[in-house]
């Protein structure tokens, strides 16, 4: 591997990947290379250190109990927590945001401390969230709605130091009654959006791409992309 090779971290697949979300990392691997930029997608098994160098790191869902099991290896394996430290972008996804929260209670009541990389805390919904999530964005880099998939039962809550990825149009979102979808702190992105949501949505995917590179990054045309976006936003 060369050094100029992009370096996406995929964490912990085997209980973080609901739903295809290790797709984001093929999404942010083929972007990347389309543009002439080699990219190679780094997979971290559960409990194997986690290397604090990469140039991106991708963090998919998980059901409870595998859930607690990628907290525990986290917790133990703090290179995520130096990567964020750097500013290296991450992206995490539902099980992942609440791991990567304060703390989260699950659905059997058991509290399990989290990284603290997100100043957020996630208990009980006393319902489960599924369906379709379409959301308009709130931050910088991006224009276009958010469209994905989430099925959670947990209810996050945001403190002072975090702020939402999006104003909910469609869906359950955070909590099902701030209208807010996501979090975004320092350089973590996280939603509750599978999908897997950089198939759905490149925006997001190029602005991770470009804050990894450290440049603005020029549209790439991809008219089955277009299509599956519409498609999506038609149904919901
Ligand atoms: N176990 C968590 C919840 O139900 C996350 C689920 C997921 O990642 N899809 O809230």
């Amino acid at each position: 591997m060369s050094e100029s090779t992009l370096q996406i971290g995929l964490i912990a697949p085997e209980v973080l990947g609901t739903y295809g979300d290790g797709g984001n990392a093929c999404v942010l691997t083929q972007r990347a290379k389309r543009r002439g930029i080699d990219a190679d997608i780094i997979e971290i098994p559960l409990f194997e250190a986690i290397p604090e160098y990469l140039d991106i790191y991708t963090l998919g869902g998980g059901e409870d109990t595998a859930q607690s099991l990628a907290a525990q290896h986290m917790q133990r394996h703090r290179g995520l927590i130096r990567a964020v430290t750097q500013g290296r972008p991450v992206l995490a996804i539902c099980a992942s945001l609440q791991v990567l929260g304060r703390k989260y209670t699950d659905a059997e009541g058991r509290t399990v401390e989290g990284l603290g990389l997100l100043d957020v805390e996630t208990e009980p919904m006393g319902h489960r969230a599924i369906g379709e999530l379409v959301s308009d964005p709130l931050i910088e880099g991006l224009s276009q709605p958010l469209t994905g998939f989430e099925n959670h039962g947990g209810a996050t809550t945001l403190g002072e130091d975090a702020s939402p990825l999006g104003q909910v149009v469609v869906g359950c979102g955070n909590d099902g009654k701030s209208g807010l979808e996501g979090v975004v702190q320092g350089s973590v992105i996280a939603t509750y959006m599978h999908g897997p949501v950089l198939a759905r949505n490149p925006e997001l995917a190029d602005l991770l791409l470009s804050r990894a590179l450290g440049c603005e990054l020029e549209p790439l045309p991809m008219p089955s992309v277009d299509r599956l976006r519409s498609e999506r936003l038609s149904i919901s």
